[in-house]
């Protein structure tokens, strides 16, 4: 048994509960029972309510979700070390089931806290307290996601697009491959006319392909010769926004997923309306669009884009013309939904800072015919916050960033001078 001083410094040594009050900490360590498991057990099972929190003391325990995701997906494997917090699914709303178990790899020995006692402390903690529940939060539903987006694997395959085939003939993209983990965040950059608007219409079904394919989930949407497949797997947010201006924000949160009979429309009111909190945006369902900002509009149309439910979202520069610090708030909204979803997100931008604050991957396509120039993985981890954007990794894959599309930039100068030539 460990004496309250020795559980203290072992809640001490979690990064999250380093600066956290010391009457919380305190309190929490009161509060906890500790446990053993043989090797093998489950502390917790998949199908659990997602109750208790935990902090392992000794032992190790793995996640046997987070193993099979990585061989399909190369999800990178997390095992719990010392101190550290897991099973924290406790606290991301609308998640009332964990999505990953823990089995013991070892004889293990945990701290147990009960889940809603740990949440009343840390209110009791005041601010520090409800910024540990915030971080955690956002850390674990970041965690689950990669693991319980079981779908929306997008699979562009040596696609091309020819416009106008009989007449002028524009090659807009060119061999064209590009794939998209379920659950990862992709952005593509590139300057202007160099394709992005014309994949992003094909994997939306909106236009036909030339050569190639597109498929979702290992099924084809988008072949040539066959017409294209729009649905409600993928939902794209535009730029110039397309909110119903004669129905309520409310009203167009739901109405979707009523319509299509897919859920009724308390659920879907319920969802959105957790949506609308978490993003600020708690009391004004009642407004019609005319009254709310443009960048409130934004956060809108991506919740009503989750609320549908897909497996994949296309945003097509849906920030653009937004002042700088309406951007750094719908940045924040759309990364903390993000965590919270589990959907591929495909982001087509202009702004090369956005798409490395945002994304998993950056892709860099070359200027017209469009194919894929370079691919910037953004190993940054999440939750994302804005000191990021002073940090040394994050400013040397700006970098990158910008010589890779300055060089395209300047190129489709050149091909533009000949053109009009
Ligand atoms: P981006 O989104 O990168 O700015 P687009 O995908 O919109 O680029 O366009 C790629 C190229 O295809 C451009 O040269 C554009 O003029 C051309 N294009 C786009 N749509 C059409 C169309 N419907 N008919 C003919 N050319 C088109």
């Amino acid at each position: 048994m460990l004496t309250i001083d020795e559980r203290v410094a072992l809640l001490r040594s979690n990064p999250f509960l380093r600066e956290a009050p010391p009457d919380f900490v305190g309190a929490i360590a009161g509060a906890a029972v500790e446990r053993a498991y043989r090797r093998g057990d489950f502390i917790f099972a998949k199908s659990d309510p997602a109750d208790d929190c935990y902090v392992l003391v000794e032992g190790r325990v793995g996640h046997p979700e987070v193993q099979a995701a990585e061989e399909q997906y190369s999800v990178s494997r997390e095992t719990a070390v010392g101190g550290q917090l897991f099973g924290f699914a406790a606290f991301v709303q609308g998640m009332p089931r964990r999505v990953i178990s823990a089995r013991c790899e070892l004889p293990t020995r945990v701290l147990a806290i009960e889940g809603n006692r740990f949440q009343a402390l840390a209110r009791e903690a005041g601010r520090a307290g409800h910024e540990l529940l915030q971080n955690l939060t956002r850390t674990f539903a970041a965690h689950e996601r990669g693991v319980a987006a079981r779908s929306g694997w997008l699979s562009l395959r040596n696609v091309g697009k020819v416009y106008d085939p009989l007449g002028r003939s524009v090659v807009a993209v060119d061999d064209c491959s590009i794939e998209i983990r379920p659950g990862e965040f992709c952005a593509i950059v590139g300057p202007s006319g160099c394709g992005k608007s014309t994949l992003l219409n094909a994997i939306a079904g909106f236009d036909s392909l030339t050569t190639g394919g597109i498929a979702l989930d290992g099924e084809w949407i988008n072949r040539p010769g066959a017409r294209p497949l729009p649905g409600p797997d993928r939902i794209v947010v535009f730029q110039n926004g397309a909110l119903f201006p004669w129905a309520t924000i409310r009203e167009n949160l739901v109405r979707g997923p009523v319509v299509q009979k897919r859920m009724s429309e308390d659920a879907s009111l319920a969802k959105a309306r957790e949506m609308l909190a978490r993003v600020g945006l708690a009391d004004i369902e009642d407004l019609y669009p005319a009254a709310i900002s443009s960048g409130m509009c934004r956060r809108v149309e991506i919740i009503r884009a989750l609320v549908n439910d897909p497996k994949v979202i296309l945003l097509d520069e849906p920030f653009r013309g937004l002042d700088a610090l309406t951007k750094t708030v719908t940045h924040n909204a759309l990364l903390e939904l993000f965590d919270l979803s589990a959907k591929t997100v495909l982001f087509i931008t202009h702004d090369l800072e956005e798409a490395i604050f945002l994304a998993d991957r950056v892709l860099v396509m070359t200027t017209r015919p469009g194919r894929i120039k370079q691919t910037i993985a953004v190993d940054l981890p999440r939750p994302r916050t804005m000191d990021l954007l002073t940090a040394p990794e994050f400013l040397r894959l700006k970098e990158e960033a910008i010589e890779a599309v300055h060089e395209e930039a300047v190129k489709a100068f050149a091909a533009g001078e000949r053109e009009l030539a």
